[in-house]
């Protein structure tokens, strides 16, 4: 059924019809009552008309009774009486045995079928004898049409109010209707969050218009009061969000029951995953790409130490993911009233820094052993000298001193090295002057002839023409073409060659410098790191010692005090080239 047809109708409305139904039968009981005590007033009183008029026609006209037959005169009084009224249906006079003297039944046939009353009164004489009868039949017609107009006109006034009373309270209700559903639209609205709801004013009446005031002015509060709540809300979240997303580390929350209520971008990356994965999961059932639970043991130990121990000394662990090293620190997490709510896992990616403190060992290694080796070959030496120099012949003695000064150049390469390293480590800007760069290239490579001459190695320089003076700081630039030629020469074979270019890079804006070798080579996976500190590549090929700083103090000189770039191409077993841009 349409509900718009569907009039519910207020207790209001239903006590005025209930109201109504009640007074309607009063008044009709009353008003049939009243009709009906009229009628038997008028019956009563029709009766004793009926009884005068009889008993004057009797006194009257006795004297028939004697004649057995009515003069003119008698009927012209009969019926100038019946004329007069319609209320008298017949009168007959009849003698003392019954029969009928006179009467106007005949000559008023119609009117004395109506008759509803008969009443009748004796003739008597002078002496006082019956001699005859009297009768009249009423019709009360007055009576009749009385009570019917009564009846008609309550039928009519009733059903008029009863009309008018219909329509008053359909009208009602259906307008209350109206504005209740407006009303309850807007608690609608309200309930669904929508604070601010307006109700037209325009649209209620009566006292519902304050209700709709009353309303619209409820729903302005709420929404002041919601702006301001989500404000301050909105404010907190970001403020907690923006701390959370900024920390560079890896932060993991965890209920009581282990499941991870919260995690920051850092740890997913760190923990190679993603938010909708790892969330509401338990860290316990976390797994690496190996498929290790790396986190299970720890959170085992975590829990099983006193809370007021691990608050003093947080529980910190390193865990492998992925052939990553991931230090992590896990402490307990409380609420402002100091009720235990879980831990937080703060993870931090360390595989840069154990990697740099495994060749810091190596290097300590290697150092220490690059060290030993000269310094016991020049001990023995100048101790032999030292002791038995007169024994030996002159050219021997000189050998002996050769090989004395090639340790030491060795060693004094190698204590550069690490000098160089502390001194390009600071910021102190170098000084620079512009130069020709195939100068410092000459002077170097005639430098390292010796070095290339024990192996038979050929080193060519190609120098481009009209190469532009680029400004740069002598001594570094030494260094690195130095540590690039020593490195070209002690990869390399016998019988190799070594080819130098300076020329102008592919950005006009830079010159560009390579040394190229035809040596071992280097595995592609080194290659990234090969400038990194203290790096160095050790298998069956590299099997010559080093201290791994060289080509950083070449990447360092470079990069971080002449704003150029370093560069490396190289393939196993077929050699390598490294190079650098500096700027013109
Ligand atoms: P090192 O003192 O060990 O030579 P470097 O920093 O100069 O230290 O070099 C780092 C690593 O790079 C070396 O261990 C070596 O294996 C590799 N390397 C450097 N230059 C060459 C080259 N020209 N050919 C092959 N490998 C090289």
């Amino acid at each position: 059924m349409n509900k718009k047809f569907n009039i519910d109708l207020t207790v209001q409305n239903k006590l005025i019809i209930s109201a109504l139904i009640i007074s309607t039968i009063l008044i009709v009981f009353i008003a049939f009552w009243a009709v009906n005590k009229i009628k038997i007033e008028l019956d009563e009183s029709y009766r004793s008309f009926g009884q005068l008029l009889t008993k004057t026609l009797a006194v009257q006209n006795y004297e028939i009774a004697h004649s057995d037959t009515a003069s003119a005169f008698v009927k012209a009084h009969v019926n100038s009486i019946l004329s007069s009224t319609n209320d008298i249906s017949y009168i007959t006079f009849k003698n003392k045995v019954g029969d009928v003297i006179y009467s106007t039944i005949e000559a008023y046939s119609k009117r004395a079928t109506n008759a509803d009353t008969n009443i009748s009164s004796p003739m008597i004489d002078q002496n006082g004898k019956v001699v005859g009868v009297v009768e009249v039949g009423l019709s009360a017609d007055l009576a009749k049409n009385v009570t019917r107009t009564t009846k008609k006109s309550m039928v009519f006034v009733f059903s008029f109010i009863w009309l008018v009373f219909t329509f008053v309270i359909l009208g009602n209700a259906l307008l209350i209707r109206r504005e209740l559903t407006l009303l309850h639209h807007g608690v609608k609205e309200i309930e669904q969050g929508r604070f601010g709801t307006v109700l037209d004013y325009n649209q209620a009446s009566g006292e519902i218009k304050e209700l709709f005031d009353a309303f619209n002015d409820m729903s302005k509060k709420l929404h002041n009061y919601e702006e301001q709540n989500i404000d301050q809300l909105t404010l907190e979240r970001n403020k907690l969000e923006a701390v959370l997303f900024s920390i560079a580390n890896g932060v993991v929350v965890c209920d009581n029951y282990d499941n991870i209520i919260l995690v920051n971008t850092a740890a997913t990356k760190i923990l190679n995953t993603s938010e909708s994965e790892i969330l509401n999961t338990s860290i316990q059932k976390y797994c690496d790409a190996a498929g290790d639970l790396c986190f299970k043991d720890k959170i085992a130990i975590f829990k099983n130490t006193p809370l007021d121990v691990i608050e003093k000394k947080p529980l910190e662990f390193n865990v492998d993911v992925d052939n990553r090293v991931i230090k992590s620190v896990i402490s307990p997490m409380y609420s402002k009233m100091h009720d235990y709510l879980g831990y937080i896992i703060v993870l931090i990616d360390i595989t840069k820094e154990a990697e740099v403190d495994r060749l810091k060992n190596d290097f300590i290694s290697n150092v220490s052993h690059e060290l030993r080796t000269p310094v016991t070959i020049l001990s023995s030496y100048a101790d032999t000298l030292y002791n038995f120099g007169n024994e030996f012949s002159f050219d021997e003695q000189k050998e002996f001193i050769g090989t004395i000064n090639q340790e030491v150049i060795r060693l004094n390469k190698m204590v550069n090295d690490i000098l160089d390293f502390s001194k390009l480590q600071s910021d102190t800007v170098m000084e620079k002057e512009k130069q020709d760069i195939t100068d410092t290239i000459e002077k170097i490579v005639q430098s390292h002839k010796v070095l290339a001459d024990e192996k038979n190695i050929q080193i060519t320089v190609i120098k481009e023409d009209n190469l532009p003076k680029v400004p740069y700081n002598t001594q570094a630039i030494e260094r690195v073409v130095s540590n690039l030629i020593t490195n070209a020469i002690k990869y390399s074979s016998e019988n190799s060659t070594v080819t130098i270019k300076a020329q102008i890079a592919s950005d006009p804006k830079f010159l560009e410098v390579t040394v190229e070798d035809k040596g071992i080579g280097i595995a592609p996976e080194h290659l990234d790191k090969i400038f990194d500190r203290f790096y160095r590549v050790e298998n069956q090929v590299h099997t010559i010692k080093g201290t791994g700083l060289g080509l950083n103090l070449v990447k360092v000189a470079i990069e971080k005090h002449h704003q150029g770039k370093v560069f490396v191409k190289s393939k196993q077993n077929e050699g390598s080239t490294f190079g650098f841009w500096l700027p013109v």
